[in-house]
């Protein structure tokens, strides 16, 4: 069967990932299979830059398929920030719970109505060789509210709410999030290519 290996070491966004692709006819497998892969560095300045980055370091390295993605949260009030910065906002890669705060922070000073924000994810698939062979981008949209309400998802998702459905991303079931969230409409927007793995 063939092998689709997830570019990303983030835990989180590799079961999303996972999830999204489980219907697809071959094997999805995330990257502790292989000890030579590199750890990339996010030095782009766009999320499709840092998302090609990703996708075709770790094909040419590995030589397999490989979905990578980039994504982060943009406030257009906050001239686009936290943006390519999100998962290092507060200093320290990955610490959500100090972005989250620093979030609240530089938004605490604006009015209610600069609080619109969307979350962003450009993924990558890249072929055996490392040539990129698809690039998509999903957006949701949706507003920064003043406490964390919701103990689901990851990263910002606790503030993140959902107008239409009047909850965060830390309430709403993975299965609606999925539904709804920049990654799910990435990846459907994807899945002709990913039809070429063979
Ligand atoms: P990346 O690994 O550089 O793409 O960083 C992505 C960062 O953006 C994460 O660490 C989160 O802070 C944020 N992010 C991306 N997607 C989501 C999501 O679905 N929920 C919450 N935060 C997200």
């Amino acid at each position: 069967m063939s092998r689709l290996v997830l570019g990303t070491r983030n835990r989180k966004k590799r079961e999303e990932l996972a999830d999204l692709l489980k219907d697809l006819p071959f094997e999805v497998v995330d990257l502790s299979g292989y000890p030579s892969a590199p750890e990339v560095e996010e030095t782009g300045t766009t999320f499709e830059e840092n998302a090609r980055l990703k996708a075709v370091g770790v094909a040419q390295a590995i030589g397999e398929w490989v979905l990578a993605e980039d994504s982060g949260l943009v406030v257009p009030g906050l001239n686009g920030r936290p943006g390519v910065y999100s998962a290092r906002y507060a200093g320290k890669q990955g610490d959500d719970e100090a972005n989250n705060q620093r979030l609240l922070a530089e938004l605490a000073p604006l009015p209610d109505d600069r609080r619109a924000a969307y979350y962003i994810c450009v993924a990558v698939l890249a072929n055996p060789k490392g040539e990129v062979i698809g690039v998509t981008e999903g957006r949701c949209h949706g507003t920064i509210i003043k406490e964390r309400r919701g103990t689901g998802g990851f990263g910002y998702d606790p503030l993140f709410l959902v107008p239409e459905w009047h909850q965060t991303f830390g309430e709403l079931s993975l299965r609606v999030k999925q539904a709804l969230s920049h990654r799910g409409k990435a990846v459907v927007a994807m899945r002709p290519k990913l039809r070429e793995i063979k």
